[in-house]
C-alpha cells in the first residue's frame, strides 16, 4: 500500500492554512519525507508521528521553504525522550553534501549522536532505496533543483519548484500521479509555473492525475475553477493506492 499525505502545500510565505512544502510517502511501512519546509516538523507531530518514524528525507532543492525544518528535525533526533537509533538517509541534488556541511557548521548540535546518517547525491539517474525505485532529473529552478519520480507499484512524480521543463515532461510521461508546483494561477514568475505553463507540461506528458501544490495566495479565489485531471492540494490531504 502506498499513502501520500500532504504536510505542507504552501510556499516561502506562510498562510493560515498552508505551511511550507512537504509530502509524506509511506510505502509498506517505510516513510519518505519529500522536502521539509518550516512548520513541517509541527505537522508531523499533529499527525501522530515523530522524527523517529521517518526513514528517508528527499530534498528537491535547498530553498528555505523546502529545507528550513531540517536542522530542527536533526536536533530533535538527538534530544528526544528516546534518541534516534535507526539510520537516516538524506537525499538531494548537486551540492547536498556541502549544503549539509554548511548547515551543521551553523548548528553543530545537529550532528548525529546515536544513529547512522548518510547524505546521498542523486542527479539524473535511477536509484533504489528500501525497495522503491527513485529517478531524478534536474529542473528549471536553481542550480540543484531536481524532480523526483518514485516507482513503487504506482508511479508518482514530485516536481519540486520548476519553470517549464522538458526534463519534467520526460520524467512524468504516463505517470499515475504528478504532484506539481503551480505557484500562481495567472501571474508568471521566472522559475515557477502558472496554469498555462502547467497545462503545456500535462498535455505533453499525460499523467493520469495531477495534484497542484506550492500555492501562493493568488490561488484563493481560483481553486473552484479547477477540474479533472487537476486537483488542488491542501494541508492534511491524503491519497492512497492499494496496489
Ligand atoms: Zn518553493
Ligand atoms: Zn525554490
Amino acid at each position: 500500500m502506498v499513502k501520500i499525505k500532504f504536510l505542507g502545500t504552501g510556499t516561502s510565505y506562510p498562510t493560515r492554512g498552508r505551511v511550507s512544502s512537504s509530502c509524506l510517502v509511506t510505502v509498506n511501512g517505510t516513510r519518505f519525507l519529500i522536502d521539509i519546509g518550516p512548520s513541517v516538523l509541527r505537522r508531523l507531530v499533529e499527525y501522530g508521528l515523530s522524527v523517529n518514524n521517518i526513514d528517508l528525507i528527499l530534498l528537491t532543492h535547498f530553498h528555505v521553504d523546502h529545507s528550513g525544518d531540517l536542522p530542527a528535525f536533526l536536533f530533535a533526533c538527538n534530544y528526544g525522550i528516546e534518541p534516534r537509533m535507526k539510520p537516516l538517509k538524506i537525499i538531494g541534488g548537486e551540492g547536498v553534501r556541502s549544503f549539509f556541511r554548511r548547515v551543521s557548521h551553523a548548528f553543530p548540535w545537529i550532528k548525529p549522536k546515536s544513529y547512522d546518517l548518510q547524505i546521498l547525491k542523486v542527479v539524473n539517474g535511477k536509484y533504489s532505496f528500501c525497495g522503491v525505485e527513485i529517478e531524478t532529473k534536474r529542473t528549471n529552478h536553481n542550480r540543484e533543483s531536481i524532480a523526483i519520480r518514485m516507482n513503487m507499484g504506482v508511479s508518482v512524480v514530485f516536481s519540486g519548484d520548476t519553470d517549464y521543463s522538458k526534463n519534467l515532461i520526460e520524467l512524468s510521461r504516463g505517470v499515475d500521479l504528478l504532484i506539481v508546483e503551480c505557484s500562481f494561477p495567472e501571474r508568471k514568475v521566472k522559475g515557477h509555473m502558472n496554469l498555462p505553463t502547467l497545462k503545456r507540461i500535462v498535455e505533453a506528458s499525460k499523467p493520469k492525475q495531477v495534484v497542484i501544490t506550492h500555492l501562493y495566495p493568488d490561488w484563493d479565489e481560483k481553486i473552484g475553477e479547477i477540474s479533472s485531471p487537476y486537483t488542488v492540494s491542501y494541508d492534511g490531504m491524503e491519497i492512497e493506492f492499494n496496489r
